[in-house]
């Protein structure tokens, strides 16, 4: 695994170069939506103690077809220019797929956050944000951050706040990031959103009769063994949902180790047992591997890598057993694990689309945003009001009564959530057979993540031509 000499980027290009011949674009028009279209790289000073030390960032808008851009931030000692145009470039074509209008990007701090106090972390943040006011590579219609690996709520509240104070009286500043808490702008359900998609997503998969038999499952997500890598934000959120729809989670795996049990796990007890012991190993009732990397190798039918980019390459790929790979983490796939699944009939579900889910309910935040209005303030006093006197005439006409329970069930207009989870199932259910039918439209197309880059790269394209660039 982890091979140091590994490009990101690189991968991110073969697996375009590999679908472009399935597409009309001329090469100028492919080399353009391929390109890195601004790239910022920076230092910049901050105490950490009595001590001032150089913190390396970055910032990658990968396309302007659209504005503004889009894209997490990214903590993590590994974060390298490489990985952030990778994971900028994944931005642009995630969004075409599922329809989202913006252009991707993403950031990143090469620093380990577990080293810095929480006040240290701040003054990182703030310092970042404000190196981009300064270039102009943030604002709600320019460029909008949101969370990624390392970070979450809290960094994108620290980011609102100093972007807040250097553009004051900017009525629509809100929408300059997004992940924010609710608080300060944030929408219900986003933390989730990652998650729920990848469900949703894999769902829509484990429905189609024709797919399951070809990777020889049956229909449905019910008792489907899962295994899950990473139980931060992503993962725990997958696992969550499956478990929820009745899968048995047979594994988990963070970094420090992985637990199996044959009975299947409780996620948040799991969760818990963590967060008190420090360590996912030692859960009562489970094995413990003390090589994590162990647990993307056990029987499953359904294996999620939520942690990091290439965890399975051309050296694992031959011992994975799963016959459903859901990418929830970005690039956790090599191209050679491509080429070694697509020959084993494994279906690999790709990143690209499936952990969408995130920048999907971003877009939703950012909405809000703009309108300054939460979701469902408006109707749902009023749908109330029509389904009740709905109810009554049903009542009237019949004879009959409808239970209290049901009533209420009827009777409830939306809240932000119901909307939030609605537009998100509705998205990734669509991603899903569009993704699928570009695939079956052609049989030399070899594999799911091709197909994906397919639609991606005519999203994109018709964008550009539309736009006038290519005369
Ligand atoms: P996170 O920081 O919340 O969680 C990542 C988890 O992975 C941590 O608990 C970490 O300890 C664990 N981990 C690290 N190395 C590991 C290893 N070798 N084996 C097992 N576990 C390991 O990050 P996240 O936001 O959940 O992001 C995870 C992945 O999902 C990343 O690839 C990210 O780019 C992608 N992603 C995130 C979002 C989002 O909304 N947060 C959206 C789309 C994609």
């Amino acid at each position: 695994m982890s091979n140091t000499n590994y490009s990101f980027f690189g991968a991110v290009e073969r697996s375009f170069d590999k679908a472009a011949k399935f597409t009309k674009w001329d090469e100028g028009i492919l080399e353009q939506i391929k390109a890195c279209n601004a790239v910022y790289r920076m230092n910049f000073p901050v105490k950490i103690g009595d001590k001032i030390e150089v913190i390396k960032a970055y910032r990658v808008q990968h396309s302007h077809h659209k504005s503004p851009c889009k894209g997490g931030i990214r903590f993590s000692k590994a974060v390298n220019l490489d990985e952030v145009m990778a994971l900028a470039a994944l931005m642009t074509y995630k969004c075409a797929i599922v329809n989202v209008p913006f252009g991707g990007a993403k950031g990143g701090i090469s620093i380990d956050p577990k080293q810095y106090t929480p006040y240290q972390l701040e003054n990182i943040t703030r310092r970042y944000t404000s190196e981009l006011t300064k270039k102009n590579f943030i604002g709600p219609g320019i460029d909008v951050p949101a969370p990624d690996y390392g970070t979450g709520e809290r960094e994108m509240a620290w980011i609102l706040d100093t972007y807040t104070q250097l553009k004051p009286g900017e009525i629509d500043a809100a929408g300059c990031v997004t992940g924010k808490p609710i608080t300060q702008g944030g929408v219900w359900g986003r933390r989730e959103a990652t998650g729920l998609g990848v469900f949703y997503g894999l769902r829509a998969v484990c429905k189609m009769p024709e797919v399951m038999t070809k990777v020889g499952l049956t229909t449905g997500v019910g008792g489907k063994k899962v295994i899950v890598q990473g139980l931060g934000n992503v993962g725990y959120h997958s696992a969550k949902f499956f478990q929820n729809a009745g899968s048995r989670i047979v594994a988990l795996a963070e970094y420090e180790g992985a637990i199996w049990s044959n009975d299947g796990l409780d996620v948040d007890a799991v969760f818990n047992h963590r967060k008190a012991t420090g360590s996912i190993l030692n859960f009562p009732g489970a094995t413990n591997f003390e090589n994590s990397a162990d647990a993307l190798e056990m029987e499953c039918d359904i294996l999620i890598p939520a942690a990091l980019e290439n965890v399975i390459d051309g050296e694992n790929a031959a011992r994975v057993k799963a016959k459903i790979i859901g990418e929830a983490a970005n690039g956790p796939l090599t191209p050679e694990a491509d080429e070694i699944f697509a020959q084993r009939g494994i279906l690999v579900v790709p990143d690209m689309y499936l952990n969408a889910g995130g920048v999907t309910v971003s877009y939703f935040e950012w909405l809000k945003n703009l309108s300054h209005v939460r979701y469902g303030r408006m109707e749902k006093r009023f749908e109330e009001t029509q389904n009740a006197n709905m109810i009554k005439k049903v009542e009237e006409l019949t004879g009959k009564t409808i239970s209290e329970q049901d009533k209420s069930k009827i009777v409830h207009g939306p809240d932000e959530i119901d909307l939030v989870y609605s537009g998100l199932e509705e998205t990734m259910i669509n991603a899903t057979h569009e993704v699928m039918d570009a695939w079956k439209a052609n049989s030399e197309i070899p594999d799911m993540r091709t197909a994906a880059y397919v639609v991606a790269i005519n999203k994109v394209g018709v964008a550009y031509a539309e736009l006038g660039i290519f005369p």
